[in-house]
């Protein structure tokens, strides 16, 4: 059950409600009101790019490099790419007709669905925000945002959107579990949330009182099956860059690796070798090694070490935060750090016999969010796909799929429910309405439908 909230929040009745009578004024339907709330977004985004490089270093570490390559590069092009196709992602569709409206006007027509609630996560606090924020606004949506209160030095630069945004429109929600919750108590159109799947249950039932649709973008293991037949050396170098990339807390990140036992002590080497070439043999004092978010994460990460064999790393500095890139090797299937999603830079190696039991150890648990495969032979690849399911399939890289809008991002099953990204977010936030317009004329083609139903009719 969703808990009391300990206390009355502050936006009670303020930001919500305005957020429903300025979406009912009906002026965030025109295309100009639209592009020019994104172009608004941009210029937010860019005129404030320091204080949120100042913001992320506070919160997990990120370097400023970091931060535009990881977070601000996705939101403009996003925005950029909706200002473009919004004309086209918004027109009228017409369809395919049958004989009995082959005179009518028939389309599909999206339309904004209302107010949208974008409850966010902290690992790219801008990304997880600001990108749904682009696909409400391109389908004319009103919507209140809920930065994460652990990222809450970008939160805090977050609020200054009223600044650039019409105020009465768009609101952002500072505050914790407790503001959530007393959102979650409100009538929204739409809930798109990004967060764990513990909260996620929680999420969709607090919708499930107003029929409120939700997007759960969830996380969960994703796992990254290495064919003994491929460069070793370049599958470890990619891999250890999406899984080292913000300390372990991407949400496809790899979170453990599936390979045969003659494979992996040269996986380990090569593994190392990559993390020494990114992160030099200090990686605390180099600028690209973040930090874990805060000091309940660095416990659970710690504890989620007990009862596995540490190949590499394993040392944590808790006053930092700061835990060393660390894989592990042998990993049981029922150890501890195989039982959660691990969120940080721990990797374990798991051994199998080969495709086959990687598939049913896939198979077994829950559809996660990306599978990664790295294999030179194209049809393994393409057989692991056939044979599994998950949010997402990337061969031979990590990460670099949730770079391309054309492609719906987002979970299956445990790891969330519906997609975002380009055109998917616009999508994902309109609704797609049926029309058919005819004429009053031509009332003698009806006449065989209504009663009576007689044989002179049907001859007609
Ligand atoms: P978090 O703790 O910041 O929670 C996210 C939001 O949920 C916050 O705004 C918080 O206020 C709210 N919340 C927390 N507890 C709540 C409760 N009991 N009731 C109502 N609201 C509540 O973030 P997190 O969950 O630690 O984020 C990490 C998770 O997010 C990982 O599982 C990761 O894989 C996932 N994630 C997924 C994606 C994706 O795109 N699929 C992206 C980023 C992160």
């Amino acid at each position: 059950n969703i808990k009391e909230p300990e206390s009355k929040c502050e936006f009670q009745g303020k930001g919500y409600f305005s957020s429903r009578s300025a979406f009912l004024t009906g002026r965030s339907r025109p295309f100009h009101y639209r592009i020019q709330q994104l172009q608004s977004l941009r210029r937010f985004v860019l005129e404030r790019k320091s204080d949120f490089a100042a913001a992320l270093q506070k919160d997990l570490g990120k370097s400023e490099h970091g931060m535009e390559l990881f977070e601000l590069l996705g939101v403009e092009r996003e925005i950029m790419l909706a200002i473009d196709e919004l004309p086209k992602w918004a027109a009228p569709k017409p369809v395919e007709k049958n004989l009995l409206t082959i005179m009518d006007e028939v389309y599909v027509q999206p339309e904004p669905l209302g107010v949208v609630l974008i409850i966010g996560a902290w690992n790219y606090p801008l990304a997880v925000t600001l990108q749904p924020l682009i696909g409400a606004i391109a389908a004319g949506n009103a919507a209140v945002i809920k930065p994460s209160e652990l990222s809450s030095h970008t939160a805090k630069v977050m609020e200054d959107l009223s600044l650039y945004l019409d105020k009465e429109m768009y609101h952002v929600v500072t505050g914790g579990v407790t503001e959530s919750q007393e959102l979650l108590k409100q009538r929204f159109d739409h809930i798109f949330y990004t967060g764990n799947s513990m909260v996620g249950k929680l999420v969709m039932q607090a919708a499930s009182c107003h029929l409120t649709p939700v997007t759960l973008e969830l996380g969960g293991k994703s796992p990254c099956y290495i064919d003994k037949d491929c460069d070793i050396t370049i599958a470890c170098r990619r891999i250890t860059w999406g899984k080292y990339l913000n300390c372990g807390q991407t949400c496809i990140a790899p979170d453990y690796i599936l390979c045969e036992p003659s494979i992996q002590d040269r996986l380990l080497e090569e593994i190392r070798k990559s993390i020494k070439e990114f992160y030099t043999d200090d990686p605390k004092s180099f600028t690209d090694y973040g930090r874990i978010v805060n000091q309940r994460h660095f416990q659970r990460l710690m504890a989620l070490l007990k009862g596995s064999t540490v190949a590499i790393g394993g040392n944590g500095d808790e006053s930092e935060r700061y835990i060393e890139p660390t894989v592990l090797r042998d990993v049981n299937p029922e150890a501890k750090v195989m039982q959660e999603e691990i969120f940080g830079p721990i990797l374990p190696v798991l051994t199998v016999s080969g495709a086959d039991e990687a598939i049913s150890f896939i198979n077994s648990r829950e559809k996660p969010l990306v599978l990664y495969i790295f294999s030179s032979n194209k049809k393994l690849i393409k057989r692991m796909i056939e044979e599994t399911s998950s949010g997402g399939v990337l061969a031979n890289d990590c990460l670099v799929h949730s770079t391309v809008s054309a492609l719906p991002f987002g979970g299956v099953g445990n790891s969330g429910m519906g997609s975002y990204h380009g055109k998917y977010t616009f999508d994902q936030l309109s609704h797609l309405r049926s029309c058919l317009i005819r004429k009053l004329a031509t009332e003698k083609a009806n006449m065989m439908r209504y009663p009576p139903h007689t044989f002179e009719k049907i001859r007609w």
